[in-house]
């Protein structure tokens, strides 16, 4: 079902299907407050349908050759860049990104399928002859069998795509949760994944929130589970999971430190640094969300940031030149003012203020301005609470050691970046800092399709994490094999 108030469709065993769901939820466009559609929270049922569907093709989907499985995947490819203006406006109607923010993270999803396309490669085993006199040994790597992804609101398009293409090009069969929030650009790819010609069964989309979350984790054909979302979200999904025996991979929150040395330049990094602290709204696990200063660089770099940030332009993410878009719901708004409101309880100082400024002509948006709070405290709890709003706490410390310490001491790793222009304070920070995912001179240090997104610590449970040749390690089991052929039993060549 296209965009409408009617209520999305299931996508389950190669059809679209109503959901016999008695609960529904409305998908918003955040920056009118408009009701796009309503998602249904699908019942155990609907999840077993799909598992089961699933489980079926995959039989046969696994012997399919890798290399004719790419060719679906590179079919894919070639829709999804026929499609790319449509899809990146869906993302923009439902997430609230910039139109410009949504094709960035469309593209990063298509650069997923290209590496998929590498899976004959990819998925090669290794073998040694004469492990021991006549005797060999294989390892090869299999499909698991049918896996899921639950997925976040924030990238609507890009994160199930760190996932889905190597499940299917490894031989597993597939099913995908959108976030209720935004599902509507998921529903506009499985149109894709089904003009593909792919066989029935082979990708289901189930849509819901938790009830249906809860029967994906608990059911017994689903071999394997990623998950992007928030941290409390993960740790809960991370030992359920677990405890049926599944493989999982979670990927959490983050609360993401940037340091500016008095050596960097300062116009770039001002620039970069207010990109990565309100672009999409501040909305991403990798958004930057405490700046420390170190010495002398303080009041150039508040001064710079200040007007930065009061300069951008806010607004619908369709409309011409605008730069930042709303946030997701009106409670995150809510939430993200209150946090704004304890940052100053707990002796922070708002540099700038971006609560309750409307945005003419979409006064029903749920808008929050560039905000930064000054003099953040260490050991105040806005020092490491996600905000995932437009909001840039401000740190001043004395040395490189002293801001490195402050970052080893939070419970998050999911990015950490520094702003200098020297080498020895670069490699100093790389080697030290506690953090999967590290920018120099980077504002928004998001690995490409063929690294591994590393969060560390509370930013991620699990071992594998999502993308490149992680996914492929993760999407598949090995076998190892051992063999001995005596020449006695062959005849005499
Ligand atoms: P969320 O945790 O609220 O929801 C994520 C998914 O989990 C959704 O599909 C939702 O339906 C489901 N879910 C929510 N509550 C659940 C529950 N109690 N039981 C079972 N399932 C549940 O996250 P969100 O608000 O959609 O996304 C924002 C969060 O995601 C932020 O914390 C952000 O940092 C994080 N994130 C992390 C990464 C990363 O790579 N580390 C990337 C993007 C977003």
């Amino acid at each position: 079902m296209s965009m409408g108030t009617g209520t999305l469709h299931n996508y389950i065993n190669g059809e679209w299907r109503v959901s016999g769901a008695t609960e529904s939820m409305p998908v918003m466009n955040p920056a009118t407050g408009q009701v796009l559609s309503q998602v249904p929270v699908s019942p155990a049922t609907e999840v077993d349908l799909a598992a089961t569907a699933a489980s079926i093709a995959q039989q046969d989907w696994r012997r399919v050759p890798p290399q004719e499985r790419i060719q679906y995947l590179f079919k894919l490819k070639s829709l999804l860049e026929r499609d790319f203006e449509s899809l990146a406006q869906t993302i923009t109607i439902e997430c609230g990104k910039t139109l410009k923010e949504s094709q960035g993270e469309l593209q990063r999803g298509i650069e997923n399928v290209e590496v998929a396309c590498g899976i004959p490669t990819l998925m090669q085993g290794t073998n040694l002859e004469d492990i021991a006199q006549g005797i060999d040994e294989i390892m090869i790597r299999q499909p698991l069998g049918v896996a899921a992804v639950i997925a976040p609101f924030n990238f609507p398009a890009m994160i199930p795509f760190w996932f889905m293409p190597y499940a299917l090009a490894c031989g597993n069969t597939y099913i995908v949760k959108p976030s209720e929030k935004v599902p509507l650009t998921m529903e506009k790819v499985f149109h894709l994944l089904a003009e593909t010609g792919l066989p029935k069964g082979v990708v289901n989309l189930v849509h819901g929130a938790k009830e249906t979350v809860d029967a994906i984790l608990d059911h017994p054909l689903i071999r394997a589970i990623s998950f992007v979302g928030s941290s409390p979200v993960a740790r809960y999904i991370y030992s359920r999971a677990a405890e049926q025996g599944k493989r999982v991979q979670c990927q959490g929150g983050a609360k993401n430190p940037i340091i500016v040395l008095p050596d960097a330049d300062l116009e770039m990094t001002t620039r970069i640094v207010a990109d990565s602290a309100f672009g999409c709204a501040g909305q991403r696990c990798l958004a930057a969300s405490i700046a420390l200063t170190v010495g002398s660089v303080r009041d150039d770099f508040r001064e710079a940031i200040a007007t930065t940030a009061t300069e951008r332009k806010v607004g619908f993410g369709l409309d011409e030149g605008i730069q930042m878009g709303p946030v997701i719901t009106q409670s995150s708004q809510q939430r993200i003012h209150g946090l704004i409101e304890q940052g100053t309880q707990e002796g922070a100082q708002l540099l700038v203020d971006g609560r309750n400024r409307n945005i003419p002509g979409y006064e029903n948006g749920y808008f929050v301005r560039p905000t930064i709070l000054d003099g953040v405290q260490a050991e105040s709890a806005i020092a490491t609470t996600e905000i995932f709003g437009p909001v840039l706490g401000l740190m001043h410390v004395n040395s490189l050691e002293e801001a490195i310490a402050l970052i080893n001491q939070s419970p998050w790793g999911n990015m950490a970046c520094l702003f200098t222009s020297s080498g020895a304070a670069a490699r100093k920070f790389r080697y030290e800092v506690e953090a999967g995912n590290i920018g120099i001179n980077i504002g928004v240090a998001a690995p490409m399709a063929f690294f591994p997104f590393s969060g560390w610590k509370e930013s991620f449970f699990g071992d594998l994490h999502g993308q490149g040749r992680h996914a492929v390690e993760f999407f598949t089991q090995t076998k190892v094999v051992i063999e001995r052929w005596p020449k006695t039993w062959s005849r005499q060549f």
